[in-house]
């Protein structure tokens, strides 16, 4: 079944006004469901694609369109209802006393009554796993338990597409893996996904997209294999190879693995694959 196109960006261009370009002649189609990886060293223009997707910022050429209606002052508000950011830095998104009265704060502003405002809150809060926290401060918490509170911040407003700007970058290990969980859930309710990231394994493991962008233009658009198999462009644009892709292809020269025509995106995959010797298979290189 094809997917319906959600979001476009046609040729679209950004300057912060210093004469210089942050953003030029971007093309893209994002397609409702889709998990996609925004790859690009620092400055490349992933916050400022963000921005300027969810109607933050207007491009200063060209046009976005949501759901096939282009974006406008007027339709500005569609945008930014139908997508929801989810800042690198929590407490730029934070502003009321109460994390309850925080996550109310976006639903209310939508002017929706009373029961449904708690009705998402309740939701938002259950998904987060913040039941216990309604009426602690949200500058109060710690960063992980924040992260939780702006990503429930924008669960209530019910967008179709999430954006994600570097959401791991102050996590440690359980806060990383509660927010993998997270993301699965929203991907399997349908929700489209776009997260910038520097963690390429991350990208590897999750993704079904790479956008790779490189001094505000897109460099890299496809699968994972399409994208990560171009070694000119990953080292243009300063992107590691995933650490499971380079242990895949460096076994597979050496005849280590049996083929399936699929590449490993967890390690139990690649163990799955991994030549039994026990089993009298003999390496030819051996
Ligand atoms: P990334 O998120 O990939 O690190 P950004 O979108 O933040 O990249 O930045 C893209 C370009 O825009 C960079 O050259 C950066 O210096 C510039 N830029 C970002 N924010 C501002 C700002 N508020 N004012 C002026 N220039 C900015």
């Amino acid at each position: 079944m094809k997917k319906e196109m959600i979001l476009r960006l046609e040729d679209v261009g950004f300057s912060y006004g210093d004469g210089r370009q942050a953003l030029s002649h971007v093309n893209l189609e994002i397609f409702s469901g889709e998990r996609i990886a925004v790859l690009g060293p620092n400055g490349a223009g992933k916050s400022t694609l963000f921005l300027l997707m969810n109607g933050v910022f207007s491009p200063l050429s060209g046009s976005i369109y949501f759901r096939d209606r282009k974006i406008t002052k007027k339709s500005l508000n569609e945008l930014r209802k139908g997508v929801g950011i989810i800042f690198q830095d929590a407490d730029s998104q934070m502003i009321a006393p109460s994390v309850h009265s925080e996550i109310s704060f976006g639903p209310m502003n939508l002017a929706l009554p009373v029961a449904e405002v708690e009705k998402r809150v309740d939701h938002a809060i259950a998904f987060m796993q913040l039941k216990g926290f309604e009426d602690r401060p949200p500058h109060a918490l710690s960063g992980g338990e924040k992260k939780r509170v702006s990503i429930a911040d924008i669960i209530a407003m019910e967008p179709e597409v999430f954006l994600f700007d570097e959401p791991a970058a102050s996590l440690d290990a359980s806060g990383t893996e509660a927010l993998e969980q997270m993301l699965a859930k929203l991907s399997s309710q349908g929700k489209t996904l776009l997260i910038s990231t520097h963690d390429v394994d991350f990208a590897w493991r999750w993704a079904q997209r790479v956008i790779v962008l490189h001094s505000g233009t897109v460099a890299g658009d496809g699968t994972l294999s399409s994208v990560f198999s171009q070694k000119a462009l990953l080292k243009e644009a300063n992107i590691q190879c995933p650490m499971l892709l380079l242990l895949t292809e460096m076994l597979e020269r050496k005849h280590l693995l049996r083929e399936n025509g699929r590449v490993p995106k967890i390690p139990e995959e690649l163990e799955a694959l991994l030549v039994d010797y026990g089993a009298g298979n003999v390496c030819k290189e051996c």
